[in-house]
């Protein structure tokens, strides 16, 4: 446990400024995350360095397909969410606390020094904070992002951004990138009746917050079957990203396969996805990818030229034609990061 970040009081009860919900929590009660609790006038993390999962994995898995490809990253995570996704992949453990009602922190313990070294002596040059949300271990993400960097480590978000402006300045120096996942187009019903969230505006507050701090940004938009069937929120969606990120931006739409709540919806059809890619394509989007479809939709093309000039497959990087950061054939600059920033 250990004092959180982001707080301020409001007459006897905490406001808590981390993510869009902004909960306003009662002395001796949990924010809606269950995982940050008001204990005599000060907002504690009751996760902190109680990670619950730790693996290497291709930097094409997060997804961040220009990024560091082909590097491998070390990535952890604690549990619980902010979120109550409904189709959510990984509900064993971002649920627990809500599924299991678990009293006590699931967890073992580590510190940040512990997940750099790990990261290191793996071999990894990029540390990920996934699989669950990286706001709701924020402390521990922040004190591990920061000493990362130190040992010249990158660090990635994979989030569903929900952080609010002042959580992303505060990590902003020490975030190198960030894949952030929309749900159905982020049509606000489906947030509210399949994700639990009354307000989709903090994602957008938040994907602004982090352009202006010059972090990296993929995106990824899940496409559930019987949620924006005829893709007008995603022509919505594609277009916001088009004007306020950029063309450049990389957009990956990915297939849905029943899980947890929602076992009972099918696969999201080929066809959906191959329309969804067609449409970011004509909305000007210069790097779209189709997900969970191995062998489909993953390489990167120039747009300037159209020559093939990375190869994927199931995730991984198999050949990079790149020279640098520009296109062997017509020396056009591709926005992939093989160094630093970009
Ligand atoms: S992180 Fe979000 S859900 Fe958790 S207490 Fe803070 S505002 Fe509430
Ligand atoms: S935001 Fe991500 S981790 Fe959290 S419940 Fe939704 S899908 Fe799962």
């Amino acid at each position: 446990m250990k004092e959180a970040v982001l707080w301020h009081k409001e007459d006897d009860k905490i406001r808590c400024d981390l993510c869009g919900r902004r909960c306003l929590i009662s002395d001796r009660t949990f924010g809606a995350c269950l995982v940050r609790k008001a204990i005599d006038g000060k907002l504690y993390s009751l996760n902190y360095g109680k990670l619950i999962a730790l693996h290497v994995d291709p930097i094409e898995k997060k997804p961040l397909f220009h990024f560091l490809p082909g590097n491998f990253t070390f990535s952890i995570a604690s549990a619980g969410c902010n979120f109550s996704c409904r189709f959510c992949c990984n509900y064993d453990i971002s649920q627990v606390y809500r599924d299991r009602r678990l009293e006590h922190v699931v967890g073992d313990e580590y510190s940040p020094e512990d997940v750099v070294n790990q990261a290191l002596s793996e071999g990894c040059r990029i540390i990920s904070y996934t699989y669950t949300e990286p706001t709701i271990f924020f402390e521990f993400a922040y004190d591990t992002a920061k000493l990362a960097h130190e040992r010249g480590i990158k660090n990635t978000f994979v989030t569903n951004g929900y952080m609010t402006p002042e959580a992303v300045r505060m990590i902003a120096p020490y975030l190198d990138a960030a894949t952030v996942d929309f749900k159905c187009s982020g049509d606000p019903e489906c947030y509210r009746k399949v994700i639990g969230i009354s307000d989709v505006k903090p994602i957008y507050d938040c994907l602004m917050e982090m352009k202006k701090q010059g972090i990296f940004i993929e995106i990824t938009n899940l496409v559930i079957p019987g949620f924006d069937d005829d893709m007008s929120g995603f022509r919505d969606l594609v277009r916001w990203i088009r004007d306020n990120l950029g063309d450049e931006t990389p957009l990956h739409i990915l297939r849905f396969f029943p899980t947890y709540r929602f076992s009972d919806i099918p696969d999201t059809p080929l066809e959906s996805l191959r329309k969804a890619y067609e449409l970011a394509r004509q909305e000007g989007m210069k790097f779209v990818y189709l997900g969970n479809v191995p062998g489909q939709g993953e390489n990167t093309y120039c747009p300037s030229c159209g020559e093939l000039l990375i190869e994927r497959f199931g995730l991984m990087m198999s050949r990079s034609r790149l020279v640098g950061d520009r296109c062997p054939r017509c020396g056009a600059r591709i926005p992939v990061a093989v160094g630093g920033r970009h």
